[in-house]
């Protein structure tokens, strides 16, 4: 298949929307990261979107409309807590969990009887949607398993060739993907931490819980229990200070490694290793969000044999920064103790 590639006017919207309602899937530029997005009510095009991912069917996807009162077109209802997380979060990096009213394809919330929804606060994603004028099914740009895509050129090595387009809308924000909270009980339930804070939803809807271990036998979010963010070269998060790191990088190099590092400034400045990338300032966590999958993703393109990374506070974005790093990372974690 052909992969069109499509900037951001008008004319190229309007041409994108059109494969779109031809039940064709196209990857478009939201605030967190790039979708792949098809029209959530068609099974023929859901399909093609776990087709061309290699997604597990058992993983739903998220849905996705351009303005807060299009939810109430996909659910059986909205609590009060429910229409007061909407109210502050969206459109926005944020996911609501609502029960489905049947209106979305099966295979997109993956025979749940309950239904993602969100509204990407991004000029592009939401014109494009509107264009189409249809909710579209959209998981993030990527192969499965992979990093998230940041940029266009990431989707389009994943996925030239699999999908009929691509829209560049240039880098994306936040970097990381939104929050998912389960909105269907009493208080809210973080499913997967994201680019709205724990501290955030606390602060409008008082409790909040956050599910515990990414490995429950029994994940309440389907896509919690697969690999994901994996870059090519095996990834192990370093806990330790600057001669504890250093100390590791030597050892790998010492069985004949080449070691790539992923840290912050300004650790990043003071480590020795055959490749650096930095991912921003320490003290300022979104920065690091932004620039964590390209971090990733750039040494796809080096010969590193392994890639250490530096760890961060949980603290507001810190928890997805760790999430995502955890889960990269395929839970290879060295706590700061001697070698
Ligand atoms: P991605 O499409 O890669 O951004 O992942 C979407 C995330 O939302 C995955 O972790 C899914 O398991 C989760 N998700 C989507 N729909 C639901 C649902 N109805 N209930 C629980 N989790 C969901
Ligand atoms: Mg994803």
């Amino acid at each position: 298949m052909k992969t069109e590639q499509f900037d951001a006017s008008k004319q190229s919207l309007v041409k994108a929307a059109q494969l779109l309602n031809n039940q064709e899937v196209v990857a478009f530029p939201t605030e967190t990261v790039y979708g792949l997005g098809a029209d959530a009510t068609s099974e023929v095009a859901v399909s093609k979107i776990f087709k061309a991912k290699g997604r597990p069917a058992d993983n739903p996807l998220i849905v996705h409309v351009h303005h807060p009162s299009q939810i109430k077109h996909y659910v059986t209802e909205i609590s009060t807590m429910a229409q007061t997380l909407i109210d502050h979060f969206m459109p926005g990096p944020f996911t609501i969990i609502l029960k489905s009213n049947g209106t979305v394809a099966d295979t997109v919330t993956a025979g749940l009887d309950t239904v993602a929804i969100r509204v990407p606060d991004h000029k592009i994603g939401r014109a494009l949607i509107q264009e189409a004028n249809l909710p579209l099914a959209a998981p993030s740009a990527n192969l499965s398993g992979k990093p998230s895509p940041t940029t266009a050129e990431h989707v389009y090595q994943d996925l030239n060739g699999r999908i009929a387009g691509i829209i560049d809308g240039g880098a994306t924000g936040v970097g990381l993907e939104s929050t998912v909270v389960d909105a269907t009980g009493d208080i809210p339930v973080i499913l997967r931490p994201g680019g709205v804070t724990k501290q955030e939803i606390e602060d409008v809807a008082g409790t909040v819980e956050l599910t515990g271990s990414l490995k429950e036998k029994q994940p309440k979010s389907p896509g919690m229990k697969y690999n994901h963010y994996e870059p090519d070269a095996p990834l192990v998060l370093i806990d330790g200070d600057q001669i504890f790191f250093q100390k590791h990088i030597n050892s790998y190099q010492q069985e004949g490694k080449k070691v790539g590092v992923i840290a912050s400034k300004p650790l990043v400045n003071l480590l020795q290793a055959d490749i650096s990338y930095s991912c921003g300032n320490r003290d300022d966590l979104s920065e690091v969000a932004t620039n964590l999958y390209y971090a990733l993703r750039y040494f796809n393109d080096t010969n590193v044999d392994i890639i250490l990374a530096e760890t961060y506070p949980q603290v507001g974005i810190g928890d997805a920064i760790m999430n995502r790093l955890t889960k990269a990372a395929t839970h290879h974690h060295i706590q700061n103790r001697n070698i």
